[in-house]
């Protein structure tokens, strides 16, 4: 008994420790209903968008082909092919089993965070797709039903000047007004002017009222029109963040997001447990044993998993329904293309607890060209019906818009 670690980086090899193979597990193909399907290739195309958006797609040999998406780009297409002799031959309806498969084949070398999650990730999208296609079912209803028939989108908003508070309060109202969302967030580690020393993480008392004047300025523009959020990206002391958040509690903000940096969940917890200022984070651990110590300390008010950076859309709901043991809600961070913001939104459909899907590009110009259907209409994602993710790729616009140097897939 024991593990061959020479095995682990050879595809082909037997693994010895807790085979969740087909034939180990008792899994048969003899069923119909799809249970004769196998998968036959996986192919990736990178997107150079605001961010690289690494599109995923698993053909199989009865002609269904089911599109998913990875969160960034560098590496997911090398581990993706990598990946694929676990999975060519196998039947796509086992989406937790394959999945669990490739963490288990994929352990010595980085299966339990960072990107091998996030290529994981974009294959089990993938297999939801599928598996809906195959049994003419939406993804959501493969994740239990649906909660909500439209999802609530939060737009993350940027100025020319972003330390600018009024700057920050006409965008408010033009993306209100304009652009029909009632859900905001801005940035709140832009440069006031004041700084000394941005490394200690301190903020001077001038800061802390420079953070306060940006905050004020939105919330009393638009306010009464939206939910506004505002996010810190892990940049101050333990202090600062509680000096910073214990100000903004005369603001009514929907939350302050990851004020202090994201390794140490006791300070993360002392500073949520600081303040009335409802405090989120997430967005930086994979996979529900990464976001288990969060929501187990009460680090946070509000969960913010990245569905296709976290592990996917099953992950997802497990630790949402974990979180929701705890009452505490899902923000689901996203700067993904269509693909992934719309498997997001099938899994805030399939929570009780779901806030909202973020939503990252919206100053790109073509992001909803990528796909053939309208994806967010008035700050909402109506929950597609159509089996799978409900989505069809623009080949032309994906070809248009691919990393110099990629290759587009293959037509379905
Ligand atoms: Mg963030």
């Amino acid at each position: 008994m024991g593990i061959d670690y020479a095995d682990l980086h050879d595809p082909n090899a037997e693994y010895t420790m807790r085979d969740l193979s087909a034939e180990t597990m008792g899994v048969t193909n003899e069923r119909g209903g799809g249970r004769d399907v196998e998968i036959t290739d996986i192919q990736t195309t990178m997107i150079d968008g605001n961010f690289p958006w690494t599109l995923v797609r698993i053909y199989t040999d009865a002609g269904i082909v089911g599109t998913g998406e990875a969160y960034w780009g560098a590496g997911v297409p090398e581990l993706t092919e990598r990946m694929k002799p676990f999975l060519v031959g196998e039947n796509p309806l086992d989406i937790d089993r394959l999945t669990e498969h490739l963490v288990q084949k994929m352990s010595g070398e980085g299966s339990i965070q960072g990107v091998t999650v996030t290529a994981i990730a974009g294959i089990e999208i993938a297999l939801h797709d599928l598996a809906g296609k195959i049994l003419e079912v939406p993804a959501y209803q493969l994740l239990g039903g649906k909660y909500r028939d439209e999802m609530r989108v939060y737009c993350d908003c940027h100025t020319a000047d972003e330390a600018d508070p009024i700057a920050c309060a006409d965008e408010a109202e033009r993306v209100v007004e304009e652009l029909g969302y009632d859900a905001l967030k801005f940035d709140l580690d832009v440069p006031s002017g004041h700084e000394k020393d941005r490394a200690n993480r301190h903020l001077r008392d001038v800061e802390i009222e420079h953070k306060a004047s940006i905050v004020e300025a939105v919330t009393q523009r638009v306010g009464s029109r939206a939910d506004v959020a505002f996010d810190c990206h892990w940049t101050f002391s333990a202090g600062s963040a509680n000096r910073l958040a214990k100000r903004l509690e005369e603001y009514d903000i929907w939350w302050l997001e990851d004020p202090v940096p994201p390794e140490n969940h006791d300070v993360q917890t002392a500073v949520t447990q600081s303040t009335t200022t409802p405090i989120t984070a997430g967005e930086n651990v994979y996979r529900k044993h990464g976001q288990r110590r969060l929501i187990e300390n009460q680090a946070v008010d509000i969960i913010a998993p990245d569905m296709p950076k976290v592990g996917g859309m099953r992950e997802t709901r497990k630790i949402a329904d974990l979180a929701d043991t705890y009452y505490i809600p899902v923000a689901m961070h996203n700067v993904s293309s269509p693909v992934a913001t719309v498997a997001s939104a099938h899994v805030g459909a399939a929570i009780p607890n779901a806030l909202a899907v973020e939503y990252h590009s919206y100053q790109l110009g073509w992001w909803e060209d990528l796909v053939e259907e309208t994806v967010i209409e008035d700050g909402y994602i109506e929950i597609p019906e159509e089996p799978g993710l409900g989505i069809t790729l623009d080949l032309d616009a994906v070809e248009e818009h691919m990393v110099t140097g990629e290759t587009l897939f293959d037509e379905e």
